[in-house]
C-alpha cells in the first residue's frame, strides 16, 4: 500500500501531477476519472489523507458528510439530476487501488467493468 504522501491523489492535490479538476475548495477536489467506467465518472477526493473509509474516525464525520454533499452538487452541475451512483471501494480485496479515500460518482448510461452490478455483488 502506498503511504499517504505518495498516492497519485496526493500528487494531484499538490498539483505535482496534472488532472482534469472540475471543482476545488479547502476540503476536497473533484476530478474526472482517468479511466471512466460510465459516461460521467467523477472522483470526489478529500484533501485530508485518509487511506480507506475504514480508517476514518469520529473526527472525520463532518468531512464525510461534506463529501457526499459535494457529490450531490457536482451531479447537479453535470446535469445528472437524481440518477447517479456513489461507490467507495474499501480495501484491495474490494477493488481499491488508490489508498487515499475517494468517492466515485457514476452516471449517464450503463456502468461497465468493475462497477457493474455483477462485480459489485462478488
Ligand atoms: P479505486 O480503484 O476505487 O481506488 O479507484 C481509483 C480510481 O482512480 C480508478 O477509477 C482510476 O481510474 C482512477 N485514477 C487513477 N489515476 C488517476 C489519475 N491520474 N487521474 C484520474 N483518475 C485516476
Amino acid at each position: 500500500m502506498d503511504s499517504d504522501e505518495t498516492t497519485i491523489f496526493s500528487r494531484i492535490i499538490n498539483k505535482e501531477v496534472p488532472s482534469d479538476i472540475l471543482y476545488e475548495d479547502e476540503h476536497c477536489i473533484v476530478i474526472n476519472d482517468i479511466a471512466p467506467q460510465a459516461p460521467v465518472h467523477m472522483l470526489v477526493i478529500p484533501k485530508k489523507s485518509i487511506p480507506r473509509l475504514f480508517d476514518a474516525s469520529d473526527m472525520d464525520q463532518n468531512l464525510l458528510g461534506y463529501l457526499l454533499l459535494i457529490a450531490n452538487k457536482m451531479a447537479k452541475q453535470r446535469g445528472v439530476d437524481d440518477a447517479f451512483r456513489i461507490v467507495i471501494n474499501n480495501g484491495a480485496e474490494a477493488g481499491q487501488t488508490v489508498f487515499h479515500l475517494h468517492l466515485h460518482v457514476l452516471a449517464h448510461g450503463s456502468v461497465k467493468g468493475r462497477f457493474s452490478e455483477s462485480d459489485l455483488s462478488t
